[in-house]
């Protein structure tokens, strides 16, 4: 779902992605900004007669600044991810805030740092703009700046609330890896994290807040998830990718119909195909021609079944690769952070040899879980 919105720039290569609810959003929030901005008006004593602007028009200003702030917000959790050595896939605006996604999880005893530099950032902001304030701009300019003060101020307190995933949750959880370990430490943070979502709820229930249930929505699935995650990233670890991964490849040529190839995948029993270019001749070798995978996953898209289109159009060429001596926990960080359904496995040459999907996962997890073990001691056998 996040994958879905439009790329609107780059900064350092990195797509700042705007997501549908975002635009369903924004009226709203101009509506409420409007009233914030009235309130604050009324406090500092100007005549709402001689704002030169509509009301309404500067709600839309302080709606687009909140979304700024909130952008800001995410460049600083990415800036601190970039230094250490953490890639940023995207950042994803949505109508609950920002989404920065990262290629893996930083070290955890940095973690603590980078998710607090979002919220010291809005902080930053609210000081900028209430300093801005005190220069002798137009009244209503200053009433404008006194508002994105106050909206960055709470954005970080709220931010800090120890509600995991949210960055105070994120902040708990690192500091306590150093004193409980990785796995008891999410463990806390994602109850922690529930409890208050919990709260949340329930305080967005008695006031008609619609808003805060949502949030309590995302931040109770966002720690279970999460809490989930980091148990099977913890099973995979140490365990190479060729004990998950699965060769049942079969091969296609790109302007082959890609109907057709699905129904050869089923009868052969083939999770997916190596879509190569050319024909097969003397000499043939068939690496060297691949262009691209196809999985079940893409044969599966809608549109897919039109007579027209082509297994080379419906491959992505983007999947995330890893290599043949690799962690499967790898996979795992490709899965999640990439939004991508496959992973292609690579041997030292560079040839594919395998793919690793959700399915092959949950197949490695619940054979663990049968051997009677999910930890170290398990592995090792
Ligand atoms: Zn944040």
């Amino acid at each position: 779902m996040l994958e879905r919105g439009w790329t609107i720039f780059r900064i350092r290569g990195i797509p700042v992605r705007l997501h549908i609810t975002l635009l369903l959003f924004l009226p709203y929030a101009a509506f409420v900004a409007s009233a914030q901005f009235r309130a604050i008006a009324r406090a500092v004593g100007l005549d709402l007669g001689e704002i030169r602007l509509p009301l309404i028009a500067w709600g839309a200003i302080l709606a687009v600044g909140l979304f700024v702030s909130i952008l800001l917000h995410e460049l600083a959790h990415c800036a601190v991810a970039l230094q250490n050595g953490v890639g940023v896939r995207s950042i994803t605006l949505m109508m609950l805030g920002g989404v920065s996604r990262m290629e893996k999880d930083v070290r955890p005893d940095r973690e603590a740092w980078m998710a607090f530099a979002g919220p010291l950032s809005s902080f930053g902001i609210a000081v900028a703009c209430y300093g801005l304030s005190l220069v002798p701009f137009p009244d209503e300019v200053r009433v404008a700046l006194l508002v994105l003060a106050m909206v960055n101020g709470v954005l970080g307190i709220f931010n800090l609330l120890p509600a995991f995933p949210m960055d105070g949750g994120r902040v708990l959880r690192g500091l306590l890896t150093g004193p409980l370990g990785p796995d008891r430490a999410t463990r806390v943070a994602s109850t922690v994290g529930k409890v208050m979502a919990v709260g949340f709820g329930l305080y967005g229930l008695v006031t008609f807040n619609v808003i805060l249930v949502f949030i309590a929505a995302f931040v109770y699935m966002g720690a279970a998830g999460e809490r989930n995650r980091v148990e099977v990233r913890h099973v995979l670890e140490g365990m190479p990718v060729t004990q998950v991964m699965t060769d049942r490849l079969g091969e296609a040529s790109v302007d082959e119909r890609a109907g057709e190839v699905a129904r050869r995948l089923l009868r052969n029993n083939l999770v997916g195909a190596l879509v190569v270019d050319g024909l097969p001749h003397d000499d043939y070798d068939l690496h060297e021609h691949v262009v691209g995978v196809v999985t079940a996953y893409d044969l599966a898209r809608p549109g897919i079944h039109d007579e027209a289109v082509t297994v080379g159009s419906a491959m992505r060429k983007d999947m995330p690769r890893v290599h043949t001596q690799d962690d499967a926990a790898t996979t795992l960080d490709a899965l999640t952070s990439g939004g991508a359904d496959a992973v292609i496995v690579l041997d030292n040459q560079e040839h594919v040899v395998g793919v690793v999907t959700p399915a092959d996962l949950q197949r490695a997890m619940m054979l663990v879980g049968a051997a009677g073990g999910n930890g170290p001691a398990a592995r090792r056998s």
